[in-house]
This record gives C-alpha cells, sequence and structure tokens, in this order.
C-alpha cells in the first residue's frame, strides 16, 4: 500500500517534490533537532490522486487516523477531548512555494464543548478561546465553505464599532462570544447547515479544501508567471496548533536571517504581541520590529537569534522563518530559504563567498539572469528640489513610474496599453496578483515589509512601497488622499521609489543604474565602488567574472550599425552574430534600391548596384573596424522586396489623383506595376532570403563582394577581420550550391584584385524545418550554421509572431496549452528538438561546425540553458540583454547535469 502520509520526524529537506516545501523543511527543523510542533504531512501524491479521481485514495483516511494518534501521544492530549483538546492546523504546501496562494485553516479541532476545555487548559481564559473558535469559523467558512470573507469582516468591525476600540485584543470574552455566535449564523445562512462539530469533519474537510485550492483562479494565475507546472499538486501539513494569542507572554512572527531586501547582514523581520498565525502579514495592527523582542522576551529572542544563525549555517544561505511564543516558550512554525530582491541576491551570493560558505561557482547558480535585468533598470535621477508628497517603507526596489489603478482590471488594461500602472491599494490579498504581475509597481496604504504587498512585490520583482499610513486609498471615487486633499485621481501619474519608499507626484525622470554603467562600461568596478551601490555593484563584478569563466557558449550581440556594435562591445559581446543589411537599403538609399527592382533590363539592373556597392562596403568596412578581431557575421539581404516600395494603396491614390490633373508619372506607373508585381497574400512565406538572391540576378554579389572588399580594405590597414556571410532563409542545399558558385566566383575575383589573402567563410541560417532536417546535406556545403529561431518558431508551429502576440495566444494561455509565447522562450519540444537535430545532423557531415542562434532567444534564460545543452557554440542577442546571457551561458555549463527540456 502506498504510504500518503509521513510524520515530520520522518522527511528531509530533500522530499520537497513529494513533501512540499513547507513539509519537507518541517521535517528538517524536526530532524535538526529544533523545537517544532509535531505533526505529519500528506503528500502531493495524495493531492494528485484526488485532482484526478475526485476521491482520495484507500488507505489515506486510515493513515491519517493513526498518524493523528502518533500526534496525541507526544502531546498528551486528544484529538475532540471536551476536556484538554488537541487542535491542528491544516496548511497547504507545495514543492515550489506559492505565497499565500492557498489555504490554511488553523485551530481545527474546536466546537462547541471543546472551547470550554481550551478555555480551562488556559487557566480559564474564556476570551482566548472564543478569539480562536471564532478564528476556526472565520477560515473554515471562507475557505472550506467558500463565504465571502467580508460577512465575518463586518461582524468584527461592527463589533469593535460598538465597543468603540480599534483592534481585535480589546474585545472581551463576551464580545468575542457573540461574534462566534454571529460567525455560527453566517454559516447557517450562506451554507443552509450549522458549522460541522465533528473535528474529524472538520479535518477531513481543510484537507479537501487545501487540495481544491490548489487549483483556485490566483493559484493558476500565479503558476503561470512563474511557469511552475499544473501538475504536482500541494501537499498537506498537518501540526499541532501553539497559542500565540494565548497570553502577554505570548507572541506571533516572522524573519528573516539578512535584509531580504538589501542583502545586508543582521537580523529582519517583524512580531505582534498577542496574536495568531497570519496577524502579522495580513497588516491588521501595526507590527513591531524583531530586534526589539530582545527587550519584551530577552530569553526567547537568545534562542531566536541562535536557531536563525543554526538555520542559515544549515542551508547555507538566507532563510526565512515563522514561530510563535507561547507563554514563553518558542515554536518554529516554517522555514525555507528566503525570497529576496534582486539586489540582495546578488550581495548575499558573493558575501557567502567572502564568508568562506559557499564556492564562487556555487554563488552563481544562486542568481539569475532575470534578477541582473532587474537590477539594470534605470532609477529616478536625484534632484534636490523634488518634493515626496508621502512616504512609506521601502518593500521592493526599482524606480516605477505609471498611471494610477485601483483594481486587477485597470491595472491589466494599463499593460494592455503599453504604459504599466502603480497598483495602489489599502493592502492586497492574493486575488491582487493579476493586478500586481500587469504592474509597474505598487503602493499600499498598510502592511509592512513582510506584508501580503511587500512578498509578492518582491517575488516578482515589481517595485512596491508599503504601509504609507498618511495615504487614504479610495477606490469607489478612483482617488487617493492625503490628509483628507485629494492628491492623485485614476489615471494620474505617480512615481514611487522602492529604494527610499518615497512617492512623487507626476513622471520623475529615471537615469541608469549603477550596475547598468558598470556593465555597459561607462565606470570601471572601482569607480562604482565608490558609489551608493558599490557593493552591489561588486557582487555583480565578481559573479560576471565567474560566469565568464566557467561557461562554454560564446556571447555575441545582434547589430547593423557601427554604434550598436560599439555598445554591444562595451557590453561584453564577444562578435556580432546577425548584422542585418536591410536598413542599410532604407533612407535616402531608397531610391537606388527602387531602381534596382525598377530594372527593366540587365544594363539598368548593373548602374543600380553599382551605385549601391560603394555604399555598402563603406557600412561594412565601418563595422569590422569597429569589431577588430572579433567575429562579424553579415546576412545578406532578407526581407520581401516590397518592403522597400510605396505601400499600394497609398500609390494607387497618388496616381488617381494626378490623373485627374497632368496625368500620372512615368516612373509612379512603373512603380504601381512593380508593386502589383511583388504583391503577396503572405510575404513571410514567399520571395524573402535566398529566394530573392536566386531572383534577382547579380544582387547577391554585388552585396559579397562589398563585404569582400571591405574585408580586404581593413586587411590592408593592417586590420585582421573575421567575416562571416550568412545565407538567409534556406531550404534546400541546392540553393546553397547555387548561390555559393556565384559567392565564390566572387571571392576569387576579389582576392585577385586585391592582393589580399581573405578568410571569409560562407555559411546558412537555418529557419525553416526543411533546413533543420536536411542539414547533413547542407553542412556539406555551408561553412556555419546559425539558427534563426524567431522564424523557425513562425514556421514550426505555422503560426506569426504578430498574430499570436495580440490574438489568441490570451485564450490559449488562459486554457494553458502555452504557459509562455514561444517567441519568448524557446518551445524546447518542438522547436528546440529541431536545433538540436540540425546541430547533431550539420556535425554528422562537417564535424565541429560552429553552430549559433541568433533571434529573440539568444537573450532569454531558459533558452539558453537549451543551447547549452544541444551543444551550440554561441548565443547573439541584443547589446543591452549580452550581460545576462554572458551570466546565464555561466549557469548553464554549471548546471548542466541537473538539465532536461523543460516546457
Ligand atoms: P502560508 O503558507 O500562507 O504562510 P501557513 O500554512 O504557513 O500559510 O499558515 C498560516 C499562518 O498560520 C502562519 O502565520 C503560520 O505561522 C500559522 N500557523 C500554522 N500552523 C500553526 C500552528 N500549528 N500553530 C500556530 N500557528 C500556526
Ligand atoms: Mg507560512
Ligand atoms: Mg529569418
Amino acid at each position: 500500500m502506498t504510504t500518503y502520509v509521513y510524520p515530520f520526524s520522518a522527511g528531509s529537506m530533500e522530499q520537497k517534490d513529494l513533501l512540499g516545501g513547507k513539509g519537507a523543511n518541517l521535517a528538517e527543523m524536526t530532524r535538526m533537532g529544533l523545537p517544532v510542533p509535531p505533526g505529519f504531512t500528506i503528500t502531493t501524491e495524495a493531492c494528485r490522486y484526488f485532482m484526478h479521481h475526485g476521491d482520495i485514495p484507500a488507505g489515506l483516511a486510515e493513515q491519517i487516523r493513526e498518524q493523528l494518534i502518533g500526534v496525541e501521544e507526544s502531546i498528551g492530549r486528544r484529538f475532540g477531548d471536551p476536556h484538554e483538546p488537541l487542535l491542528v492546523s491544516v496548511r497547504s504546501g507545495a514543492a515550489r512555494s506559492m505565497p499565500g496562494m492557498m489555504e490554511t485553516v488553523l485551530n481545527v479541532g474546536l466546537n462547541d464543548e471543546t472551547v470550554h476545555g481550551l478555555a480551562a487548559m488556559a487557566g480559564g481564559d474564556e476570551r482566548f478561546a472564543m478569539d480562536s473558535y471564532r478564528r476556526l469559523l472565520q477560515m473554515f467558512g471562507r475557505t472550506v465553505q467558500d463565504i465571502d470573507a467580508d460577512l465575518f469582516e463586518e461582524v468584527l468591525d461592527r463589533q469593535k464599532a460598538e465597543r468603540g476600540v480599534a483592534t481585535d485584543v480589546e474585545l472581551s470574552a463576551a464580545d468575542m462570544e457573540r461574534v462566534v455566535e454571529e460567525f455560527k449564523a453566517i454559516i447557517r445562512r450562506e451554507t443552509g447547515a450549522d458549522f460541522p462539530q465533528d473535528p474529524h469533519e472538520q479535518l477531513h474537510r481543510s484537507m479537501l479544501a487545501v487540495f481544491r485550492s490548489w487549483n483556485a483562479p490566483r493559484a493558476i494565475v500565479f503558476r503561470n508567471a512563474e511557469r511552475i507546472s499544473h501538475e504536482s499538486g500541494t501537499a498537506v501539513n498537518i501540526g499541532a496548533m501553539v497559542f500565540g494569542n494565548l497570553d502577554e507572554d505570548s507572541a506571533t512572527g516572522v524573519g528573516f536571517t539578512r535584509d531580504p531586501a538589501t542583502g545586508a547582514p543582521g537580523i529582519y523581520g517583524d512580531f505582534l504581541v498577542r496574536a495568531q498565525g497570519e496577524d502579522v502579514v495580513a497588516g491588521i495592527r501595526n507590527t513591531r520590529s524583531l530586534p526589539e523582542l530582545e527587550q519584551v522576551m530577552p530569553e526567547v529572542y537568545a534562542q531566536l537569534s541562535g536557531i536563525m544563525e543554526q538555520l542559515e549555517e544549515h542551508y547555507r544561505d538566507l532563510c526565512d522563518i515563522e514561530f510563535t511564543v507561547e507563554s514563553g516558550t518558542l515554536w518554529m512554525l516554517q522555514t525555507r530559504v528566503g525570497k529576496r530582491t534582486a539586489a540582495a541576491a546578488f550581495r548575499i551570493a558573493a558575501t557567502l563567498v567572502e564568508e568562506g560558505t559557499i564556492s564562487a561557482e556555487e554563488a552563481l547558480t544562486r542568481v539569475s539572469g532575470a534578477e541582473l535585468t532587474r537590477l539594470m533598470f534605470p532609477h529616478f535621477a536625484p534632484d534636490p528640489g523634488r518634493r515626496a508628497i508621502a512616504r512609506g517603507m521601502n518593500a521592493s526596489p526599482g524606480a516605477a513610474v505609471g498611471p494610477l489603478a485601483f483594481t486587477n482590471e485597470e491595472a491589466e488594461a494599463a499593460q494592455w496599453d503599453g504604459t504599466p500602472a502603480i497598483l495602489v491599494r489599502r493592502e492586497t490579498n492574493p486575488d491582487d496578483l493579476a493586478g500586481m504581475i500587469a504592474a509597474a509597481g505598487v503602493l499600499t496604504a498598510r502592511g509592512g515589509r513582510t506584508s501580503h504587498a511587500a512578498v509578492v512585490a518582491r517575488g516578482l520583482g515589481r517595485t512596491c512601497v508599503v504601509g504609507v499610513e498618511a495615504l487614504e486609498v479610495d477606490e469607489a471615487d478612483g482617488v487617493i488622499r492625503l490628509n483628507g486633499e485629494i492628491a492623485a485621481r485614476r489615471g494620474d501619474e505617480i512615481s514611487i521609489d522602492g529604494t527610499t519608499g518615497e512617492v512623487f507626484l507626476g513622471a520623475q525622470p529615471v537615469e541608469p543604474s549603477d550596475v547598468a554603467r558598470y556593465l555597459s562600461g561607462e565606470v570601471t568596478v572601482e569607480q562604482a565602488a565608490a558609489g551608493e551601490a558599490g557593493e552591489l555593484v561588486q557582487a555583480v563584478h565578481l559573479l560576471m567574472g565567474v560566469a565568464d569563466r566557467v561557461r562554454r557558449l560564446r556571447v555575441r550581440a545582434n547589430a547593423d550599425t557601427p554604434e550598436d556594435a560599439a555598445r554591444a562591445r562595451d557590453m561584453g559581446a564577444e562578435g556580432i552574430g546577425l548584422a542585418r543589411t536591410e536598413h542599410m537599403f532604407l533612407g535616402d538609399r531608397r531610391p537606388l534600391v527602387e531602381a534596382l527592382i525598377l530594372a527593366a533590363t540587365p544594363g539598368e539592373r548593373q548602374v543600380a548596384l553599382d551605385a549601391l556597392l560603394p555604399l555598402q562596403r563603406g557600412d561594412f568596412l565601418a563595422l569590422m573596424q569597429e569589431m577588430g578581431e572579433r567575429p562579424v557575421t553579415i546576412r545578406l539581404l532578407d526581407p520581401p522586396l516590397h518592403e522597400f516600395l510605396p505601400d499600394i494603396t497609398e500609390l494607387s491614390v497618388r496616381i488617381a489623383r494626378a490623373e485627374e490633373h497632368e496625368g500620372a508619372t512615368e516612373h509612379d506607373l512603373r512603380l504601381l506595376d512593380a508593386v502589383r508585381r511583388l504583391h503577396e497574400q503572405n510575404p513571410m512565406l514567399g520571395l524573402r532570403g535566398v529566394r530573392l538572391g536566386l531572383s534577382i540576378p547579380g544582387l547577391y554579389g554585388m552585396q559579397v563582394r562589398a563585404i569582400l572588399e571591405a574585408e580586404a580594405l581593413a586587411l590592408a590597414d593592417g586590420g585582421a577581420p573575421r567575416v562571416e556571410i550568412m545565407i538567409p532563409l534556406v531550404s534546400s542545399v541546392r540553393e546553397v550550391r547555387e548561390i555559393k558558385q556565384e559567392l565564390l566566383a566572387v571571392r576569387d575575383d576579389v582576392r585577385r584584385e586585391s592582393g589580399q589573402d581573405l578568410t571569409t567563410t560562407i555559411g546558412t541560417m537555418i529557419e525553416l524545418p526543411r533546413a533543420a532536417l536536411r542539414a547533413d546535406e547542407i553542412a556539406q556545403e555551408a561553412e556555419f550554421f546559425s539558427f534563426g529561431t524567431n522564424d523557425l518558431t513562425q514556421t514550426t508551429w505555422g503560426f506569426s509572431r504578430d498574430d499570436v502576440e495580440a490574438g489568441f495566444f490570451f485564450t490559449y494561455r488562459d486554457r494553458g496549452i502555452l504557459l509562455i509565447s514561444p517567441f519568448e522562450s524557446l518551445d524546447q519540444f518542438g522547436v528546440g528538438e529541431l536545433v538540436r537535430i540540425g546541430t547533431e545532423r550539420g556535425r554528422s557531415t562537417r564535424p565541429g561546425l560552429k553552430v549559433g542562434v541568433c533571434g529573440e532567444h539568444g537573450g532569454d534564460p531558459a533558452s539558453i540553458h537549451f543551447f547549452h545543452w544541444a551543444g551550440l557554440d554561441y548565443v547573439s542577442c541584443s547589446p543591452f540583454r549580452v550581460p545576462v546571457a554572458r551570466l546565464e551561458a555561466g549557469r548553464a555549463a554549471l548546471l548542466e547535469e541537473e538539465f532536461t527540456p523543460q516546457h
């Protein structure tokens, strides 16, 4: 029989997939001998069974009873015992942390009888017992019975108002008893049945609610955003309750072993005396900072800080914790390797190397390209005249500017319009997730640095300011007020600084971050180290150095102009992987290109080509000079010709107008004729790439001559250019043969004319499925490959990029058919399989064939790991993404053994 239930004493932190992160870490803390209330974990396997069959597996109920008896024995109290009841918590916990996404029910086991037993155990404290009972009713009603949470909140608010008190701690036993009665009435009214008095029924139904919460809409949104599989399911943790709301010697809190915002060392967190569970993170009462616990409960604080140190040593990383103190006794309720901001991730990784805790290589695996991207975001330019309208706590760094949005819908609409909003809420809860994902930044009036808004924003990399107490958020009127005055309205631009906690009106100007200035070579690490972000830049410097040392993938950039090339080089690009020649055909050269297209005779065509040749030669020479000895891959003309001609409607109108007067010009009429001739229903699949080169005699010959003459000039100048010519949109080896013959003839000519020893190689792009499949043949002619994964994605899936991103992609995403656009991150099983096959087959006929990739995927972290795995030689991406690609290429090399292709 399958074991579906494991006591905390039987597991370990390695078992996250089976026990979930929370369960595995509770087990680990138990193994370490830390004070964890006894309990057990129901596996994710049981959840998966439930999701597939709609029912729990055979044997599960018995295994739960058996483990519950174990807990009863170790605590010395019985579940459902009216005199000395054992109470338990029922908590979700998936393999990958999904903070606040799923459900938890506390105080399970309380009913009209046991509540008095609980009071007796607490020295006759009826208030405490009633408070615990109302919490159970509230959580059970909301999460198990789907009752609107506001119904419960309203009762509490009314009770507090009637008593003239601000917080629930000030309500008396009788008040709480009234709340309990009203809560029971709500449950009766909303469900048509009384609150279940049987503790085992409470437990069973809570467990099912946790299973179901795996598929709650917000959990699905979260998994899509984080690219977590929808299949894995959640574990359920059941543990003996401890009470932070028992008396003045009781408290509950959360903490971090270092500052999760900056990475600075030192204990960090919040606590509340006389409180339970979510009180701290919900922003209901104002919390106190964890170091203050030293004054309130010195012994507990000493024990707790010792444990935190022990945890950090054990996990060799920043940990976060949840703890509760019951009448002076400390209990650990949760730990995990904690979430942190991008800046903290780099600083902590580098500090742990300095402290000798981890190796430099391991440190590199602790950071990510996505985090590096965040550090490269701009921040507000210093401006002594700028005045903040308010200030809160700096919960997640960055400079965010955008229109004010009050709801998920508004934030999503703003994102859709291309101007992501600042989402403003009194406080956030898990239902606000979609808005937080869509927003540029999040601003809340309540809550501390460990509030929901802060934790989730840090995880998502959104700028966040919380706890702006002066702020009144009026969603109904669509305004925010400060001291009663309207400060800004829905849609007004505001700016928030997640590094300082300041809030400004209007769109404040931003400037490059120190990290971006360092990575773009604008300042040296020594110069940057003197600045405000000095420690951070040094950490980035250290880890980039490790990445450059260990990576096998070379990193090039896509650059068409000498300016782009210079920027790419400064960002650390080791060459140009794609120089497009089409822009060289635009601007004031358009008439020359038109002449080429309109040419009626070979003579006319030659005139046009001869005029373009010196211009192109100049372009190429400038690129080669900029890149020195680094390779430069130049792609021959790719786009369909009509892109260089006027729009057919515009032209027709122009001709029609002209005909009413003096008559259309001969030129316009010939143009119209050409436009009609070249019109294609689907130009993406039409006359472009090598097809163009084969259709317009002399075109590719001219481009190649320009490239080779530039190379000869660079050589004559004492340079050592490394030039690669790339033929686009190839599908058959015969195309390559034809073109190559022409190109080789030109190469012989230029060699003879210049007397220079040209080393240019000629390769192909692989961007059609047929080319990938026939790569063995193609490689007999091509001296290198470069995968054009944008076109390869279009042609493999059979949909065009523009249509996908504007249209049915959202339907596909909502239905879980696509988790992420295949244009953003490589479809590893489909398009990636073609990359793998193409590489393998190409090298089967030309061992050592150089293979690269150009296209958006070259700068995407997940795709880079795939390209490393598939054995490519380099990736090429836009200059700004080069540092990210270098970092991820390093990580890919270190993590290669763990890699398998992913959806
Ligand atoms: P989340 O995953 O959202 O953090 P948890 O399952 O950790 O949810 O539980 C919610 C709250 O209840 C936390 O503050 C936690 O510390 C508290 N809690 C959980 N189990 C117990 C327990 N056995 N005794 C007291 N408090 C508990
Ligand atoms: Mg928790
Ligand atoms: Mg292409």
